[in-house]
């Protein structure tokens, strides 16, 4: 992966010095009402780079022509901070402050990809974040709901949501280890944080037939990112699809706590 991030760089960077600077004429418009800039064909040039060069692991070796419309209609510079724009078109993960990060495009296509979509699926997030991975799924699928653990996050994902248009995306603050139980069960489960194993209660809020892609493994340790099937007998079949790098799935420690003292 790290040879596959220098050698796009290279591209992505030349890229970002041509991004027109934002000002009052570019309000935040519906959804893929601005034609797409270089930067933005520079991102998907980038993503199909890395998906031909790993289509022996991922099985993939292009994307769907609907996942690839939703990466060249979401604008990804709506989901950074400030500061970030002139970088939001990067195959990179980015900084969206709290200690967490939007996940680079390429991952964010193949992830989408590997849920195999239908445009009737109701779909559960875990980890919303800037909410730009809700926002692709949202163009996809016919309900997202995405839980984020840091609230500010979360808040600020669902207000840029809903600027956007996106009236098919809840957003719940909360433990995504529970899931969105009033909601389920789902076709399709994401997690954009890398818990040690696959959370037990996730299994059980997805339908028979429905995948789940999640990556495994601890920070700093090698983690591998996993789209499994759940079985008509409830068991999930699970392929190790790509070595990634992922933020940690954080437990919500209060929770523990109040379960410790029987609270
Ligand atoms: N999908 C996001 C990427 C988010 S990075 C995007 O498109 O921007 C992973 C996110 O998972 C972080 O925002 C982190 O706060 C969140 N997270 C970590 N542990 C969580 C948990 N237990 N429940 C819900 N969200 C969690």
């Amino acid at each position: 992966m790290n040879t596959i991030r220098a050698t796009l760089v290279g591209v992505a960077l030349a890229a970002s010095a041509v991004m027109p600077a934002r000002g009052q004429n570019d309000p935040a418009g519906a959804p893929g009402a601005h034609p797409m800039t270089k930067q933005h064909q520079a991102m998907l040039e980038a993503i199909r780079a890395d998906t031909a060069e790993t289509a022996s692991w991922t099985g993939r070796r292009d994307l769907s022509p609907r996942v690839w419309a939703a990466m060249a209609k979401v604008e990804r510079h709506r989901f950074v901070p400030e500061a970030e724009a002139p970088y939001a078109y990067l195959n990179r993960p980015r900084p969206i402050g709290h200690g967490q990060t939007i996940s680079q495009p390429f991952i964010v296509a193949l992830m989408t990809e590997l849920l195999d979509l239908d445009p009737a699926d109701r779909v559960l997030e875990i980890g919303a974040g800037s909410g730009y991975q809700a926002a692709v799924l949202a163009e996809l699928a016919r309900e997202v709901y995405t839980v984020e653990i840091v609230e500010a996050l979360g808040r600020a994902a669902e207000r840029r949501l809903e600027d956007l248009g996106y009236g098919n995306v809840q957003v719940r603050i909360g433990d995504g280890f529970k899931g969105w139980p009033e909601a389920a069960p789902f076709d399709a489960i994401i997690v954009t944080a890398a818990p040690e194993r696959i959370p037990e209660t996730l299994v059980e809020q997805l339908k028979p037939g429905g995948r789940l892609v999640i990556p495994l493994g601890r920070q700093w340790e090698p983690q591998s990112l996993q789209r499994c099937v759940k079985g008509d007998n409830g068991k999930l079949a699970c392929e190790n699809k790509l070595p990634v790098a992922f933020v940690p799935m954080i437990r919500d420690k209060s929770e523990d706590e109040r379960r410790h003292l029987g609270r």
